[in-house]
C-alpha cells in the first residue's frame, strides 16, 4: 500500500464541503457531494479504473478481470456526510478501496474476477430523513414512491433533487444489479465507538449489524399533592418508570452484547410539587440476534406489567420501529481473521451498532466488514479522527482478503 498517497487523498477529500464549523457538510445531491464525487472519479481514473455512474449517483471504478463471466467483487462505502461531520466516515472506506485496487494493479496482479470500488449515494440520510438510498437502489430495495415521498426541509423530494443534479428518477430500475453477477461486498468503516480503542487494536472484525426494536411506553397513575398524599396511597407512574428503567439496564448488562437505552422521558404535568399523573418514555433495544431481542422484549413487557400492577398503574406498550439484524459472511470473516492474524494483531470481533451500506448489501450478497479504531469513539463531528497507521493496516488487511478471494 502507498500509505502517503492514501493519507493525502483522505486529507484532500477532507477539504471538500468544509462548513463554518470546520466540519464537512456534503448532503446528498448537493454541489458539495458532487464535487467530492468528481475527486473520487479522478482518483479512480488515476488508479487505472474504468468509471461508471448510475442514475442515482453511485460511482463505480472497475478493474476488469480476465474471466468475462467471473463475478464482480465490490469494495467501498460512501462520500456523503451528516451536517458538520468528519473526514473519515464513509470516505475512508472508499479511498481505502481505491488504494487497495491501485496497489494490486501496480504489483501486476491481474485477477480473474473483476473488482469494483464503489461510492454509494446518500448513506447518511441526513437530508431526506432516510438513508442508504444508493445501496438500496443498487440492490433493488428502493421504490419510486420513496423517491417522491421523502422530502428535505425545503420540500424538495429525492426525485426532484436527482433531476436537479442531472439524474433521471424514472430510470431507477436501471440502478438495480443482478445479484448473480456479484461475488461479494467488502466495506471498511470507522468504528464510531470505543471498543477497539479500549482493546488497543487498530482494526476489528465486524460480525454483523445489530437489529433494533423501539418501544413507546405510556404509564398512567394518579396526580396528587406532593405534601398531602401519604406514600402508601400514591400511584406514581414516574416511580414505576424508574423501576422499569433500572430493570432494562440490568437486563441488557446480563447479556453478552445487548444494549438498551431509554432516551426520552416525558413527565406530566411536570410540577415540582405534584405527583405525576402520566409518563411516557422510549426504549431502544439492540442485538445481533433477533431471537434474543424478541425474548428480551417479552421479559420487558412482563416486567412492565408486574411493576405496574403492584403499584396500581395502567400501562401500554407500542412497538414503533423494528429492524432485523444481519450477519456478515462467515467465509469472508475467516479470510479477514486470517489476514489480521498474519499481521500479528489480536482479532477483536464486534457487531456494528449503527446501520451501514453493508447492512443493505448483506441481504443481497456475501458481505465482510472491517472497523477502524476511532479516536475517543467520536464521529459525526469535525473532531472525528482515525490514525494514519491504522488506516494503512485496514487497507493491507483488505488487500490480503482480495488476494484470497481471487484465489478461490
Ligand atoms: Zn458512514
Amino acid at each position: 500500500m502507498n500509505e502517503e498517497r492514501l493519507w493525502s487523498r483522505i486529507n484532500e477529500l477532507g477539504q471538500v464541503g468544509v462548513d463554518v464549523n470546520g466540519g464537512l457538510t456534503r448532503l446528498s445531491f448537493s454541489d458539495e457531494e458532487r464535487e467530492a464525487k468528481q475527486l473520487v472519479k479522478k482518483y479512480m481514473t488515476d488508479a487505472g479504473l474504468m468509471i461508471r455512474e448510475d442514475e442515482i449517483g453511485n460511482i463505480f471504478g472497475r478493474l476488469a478481470g480476465t474471466d468475462p463471466n467471473g463475478k464482480t467483487i465490490l469494495i467501498g462505502s460512501h462520500v456523503d456526510t451528516v451536517l458538520s461531520g468528519g473526514i473519515f466516515d464513509g470516505t475512508g472506506g472508499v479511498l481505502i478501496g481505491i488504494e487497495v485496487v491501485q496497489s494490486l494493479i501496480e504489483q501486476g496482479v491481474t485477477p480473474e474476477n473483476s473488482v469494483e470500488v464503489v461510492a454509494f449515494t446518500d448513506e447518511e440520510g441526513t437530508r431526506f430523513s432516510t438513508g442508504m438510498i444508493g445501496s438500496k437502489g443498487y440492490t433493488g430495495q428502493l421504490t419510486s414512491d420513496e423517491l417522491v415521498n421523502h422530502v428535505d426541509e425545503h420540500g424538495i423530494s429525492i426525485a426532484q433533487a436527482m433531476i436537479n443534479q442531472g439524474y433521471d428518477p424514472n430510470k431507477l430500475a436501471s440502478v438495480k444489479v443482478d445479484p448473480e453477477t456479484i461475488k461479494c461486498f467488502l466495506e471498511v468503516h470507522i468504528e464510531q465507538g470505543k471498543i477497539l480503542e479500549s482493546k488497543n487494536v487498530p482494526i476489528g472484525l465486524v460480525t454483523g449489524i445489530v437489529g433494533l426494536r423501539w418501544l413507546k411506553v405510556k404509564l398512567s397513575g394518579e396526580a396528587g399533592h406532593a405534601g398531602t398524599t401519604p406514600m402508601s396511597l400514591r400511584k406514581d407512574p414516574l416511580a414505576a418508570a424508574a423501576e422499569i428503567i433500572q430493570y432494562i439496564e440490568k437486563l441488557a448488562k446480563e447479556q453478552e452484547r445487548t444494549v438498551a437505552t431509554v432516551g426520552q422521558l416525558a413527565v406530566n404535568p411536570g410540577g415540582v410539587n405534584i405527583i405525576p399523573s402520566d409518563v411516557e418514555f422510549t426504549i431502544d433495544l439492540r442485538d445481533l440476534s433477533d431471537e434474543l431481542l424478541d425474548q428480551l422484549l417479552n421479559q420487558v413487557n412482563g416486567t412492565i406489567e408486574s411493576i405496574c400492577s403492584k403499584r396500581g398503574i395502567t400501562s401500554s406498550v407500542e412497538e414503533i420501529h423494528n429492524l432485523s439484524g444481519v450477519s456478515c459472511s462467515s467465509e469472508i470473516n475467516e479470510s479477514i481473521r486470517a489476514s489480521i492474524e498474519k499481521q500479528g494483531i489480536e482479532v477483536v470481533e464486534l457487531p456494528s451498532g449503527a446501520g451501514h451500506d453493508a447492512m443493505v448489501m448483506a441481504n443481497f450478497t456475501q458481505t465482510g466488514m472491517i472497523f477502524l479504531r476511532t479516536k475517543n469513539g467520536i464521529s459525526h463531528t469535525p473532531e472525528e479522527w482515525a490514525d494514519k497507521k491504522d488506516i494503512t493496516v485496514a487497507a493491507q488487511t483488505m488487500g490480503t482478503v482480495l488476494l484470497h478471494l481471487f484465489a478461490d
